[in-house]
């Protein structure tokens, strides 16, 4: 019996998945490859000195000619981050939502990108067809106006990702999701659903934002004096009411903040933020208002040491110092990681006199990323064959598994994958691929990539026990030393403090140099490295720290 084979479609994760950030999927259908997202990923703790990551694009290098195109799903630095990047390596048409795009332009035209890349707009009504696909979208509710999920058609059903999203039944923007559009897909056929998994672990519903405005409004109306409120950046819903509920209360608003100031243009002028006309004031003039009369809209929220609200509270900041009768609203919960940032600047915040509202005391918050119900009625419309968790740490994607699971698939379609595990469809039914190379590319300033695993292991020592420099200049004619050695260090120990140790170490190094001297063996990396464990090895026995020693010998 002879079957007819349908097209080959692979779907993988480039970023996005172990991990809460670079999100950056592929979808393969025969030799087409189509990219999802291009974000960035703020560094991790041991990352030392590295300003942002972004996924490894060899393969989608490798096979440039293959990459058809890029697709964004919102206007967030971990779906949009890092795209410079991408588009400086592969030349391919980018499509997103009129914000998206609003967003993406001001970051290529940082870059120098702007008129290089064919940037199309399209709407949740868009259908873009390909030779091997034709791909669709569906409006989803998210902390972002503008945001939509990506379906791309095949013979065998749609591999569908959901982007990011929850449900909120009384959105700030009035744009509902598109429930109707996303069981209508599920009617059709899902092959393969890419879900975001961020509250997996939560139970329930996320709640409203409407609910975040109510309780911003209650702040407005007891302040006595001048208002700050910090947020996202990116949290354009947010910004919104926060200038509802500054109209409400007869507030003028001054905006702080690189990013914020950004943001607010961008979606202002696209006409994604209603600001009603004589409301904004700079930040200079906020003094020539009553303070009762006064709010201030900054970044911040996750406790940024050089945001705008740290710099405040400190007294550091060029025109605003936080002062008593001041009340501040944090208007975001940390990202993890940035628990301890946020209570340092709570802290700050207190010391300086002010009234501190924040998340956990107050609802001046709510995730933009659904819960437990919300990501079952997800799966519910969608009915996948098969399903992969994405958009998480391992165990938001293990939790998110869990829920495929009570919604009734069997595990054996559900996919736990890592970055660069390829899941391949063939007549309806999957496999595992062969991989494809991922990782991690990290940026430190103008170097994109050039900071791998030695660099940063060596930034790690450096910064665990400092340096030790013996610089030592040998005559190698005359076989003596001509001077040193000289001892250097830093970060180990305070050198005026510690003269003895420093003499001994000294005086050590002689005898070894001397002796291999007279021994006729003066082979510089075998001298190097006698120097290096002796030292090490006195230092420790007298410190218990290991510095990085670097021996330096000249010749003369
Ligand atoms: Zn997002
Ligand atoms: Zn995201």
């Amino acid at each position: 019996m002879e079957t007819k084979e349908t097209e080959s479609v692979k779907v993988f994760a480039l970023g996005g998945v172990g991990e809460i950030g670079k999100n950056m999927y592929g979808v393969e259908i025969d030799s087409d490859i189509f990219i999802v997202d291009a974000g960035l990923m703020f560094p991790e703790e041991e990352m030392f000195g590295i300003d942002i990551v972004i996924p490894d694009i060899t393969y989608l290098e490798a096979n440039k000619e293959r990459v058809k195109a890029l697709f964004l799903t919102h206007g967030h630095e971990d779906h949009i981050g890092g795209i410079a990047y991408v588009l400086r390596k592969l030349h391919i048409p980018v499509y997103g939502t009129r914000l998206t795009l609003g967003l993406v332009e001001a970051k290529l035209s940082e870059a120098g990108l702007l008129g290089r890349v064919k940037l199309k707009t399209i709407d949740a009504n868009s259908v873009v067809k390909f030779e091997t696909t034709s791909v669709s979208f569906f409006r989803t509710n998210h902390s972002i106006p503008d945001s939509v999920g990506v379906a791309f058609g095949t013979s065998q059903g749609a591999v569908v990702y959901t982007g990011d999203f929850k449900f909120d039944q009384t959105p700030v923007d009035k744009y509902s999701a598109d429930i109707g559009k996303m069981a209508q897909l599920g009617n059709e056929g899902v092959l393969c659903l890419l879900s975001d998994s961020t509250n997996a672990e939560r139970p329930g519903y996320t709640g409203s934002e409407k609910a975040v405005g109510v309780e911003i409004s209650k702040e407005f109306y007891s302040a006595e004096g001048r208002i700050l409120i910090a947020s996202f950046a990116s949290n354009v819903h947010r910004i919104q009411q926060v200038f509802d509920a500054a109209y409400e209360h007869g507030r003028k608003v001054a905006v702080v903040g690189r990013s914020m100031v950004k943001v607010v243009d961008i979606a202002y002028n696209l006409g994604y933020l209603h600001i009603p006309d004589g409301m904004l004031i700079s930040l200079q003039d906020i003094d020539s208002y009553p303070e009762r009369k006064v709010a201030i809209l900054t970044t911040g929220s996750q406790g940024e040491p050089m945001a705008a609200l740290s710099r405040m509270a400190k007294q550091a900041h060029k025109q605003v110092a936080i002062r008593k009768g001041d009340t501040v609203i944090i208007a975001a919960s940390p990202i993890p990681g940035n628990e301890t940032s946020v209570s340092k600047t709570i802290d700050l915040l207190f010391r300086a006199g002010a009234n501190v509202v924040y998340y956990g005391e107050k609802k001046v918050h709510v995730s933009g990323h659904g819960s437990q119900e919300e990501l079952k009625l997800m799966l519910n419309l969608m009915k996948p064959k098969y399903f992969m968790p994405v958009h998480g740490e391992f165990r938001m994607q293990k939790a998110h598994a869990k829920l495929g699971e009570d919604v009734g698939m069997d595990r054996n379609d559900i996919f736990l994958v890592d970055k660069g595990e390829v899941i391949e469809f063939q007549n309806g039914v999957a496999k595992h691929g062969a991989k494809v190379p991922a990782g991690n590319v990290l940026i430190d300033g103008l170097g994109v990539g050039d900071v791998g695993n030695i660099v940063l292991r060596d930034r790690k020592l450096l910064s665990q026990d400092g340096i030790l420099v013996v610089v030592i200049t040998l005559s190698k004619e005359a076989k003596t030393i001509v001077s040193g050695p000289e001892i250097i260090s830093r970060g180990f120990v305070y050198v005026r403090e510690s003269e003895k140790l420093i003499d001994d170490s000294a005086k050590m190094v002689r005898e070894i140099v001397e002796q291999s001297i007279r021994e006729y063996s003066i082979e510089w990396s075998t001298l190097k490295q006698s120097v290096r464990d002796a030292l090490s090895q006195f230092l420790f026995e007298k410190t218990k720290r290991k510095p990085m020693i670097l021996p330096i010998i000249m010749e003369v």
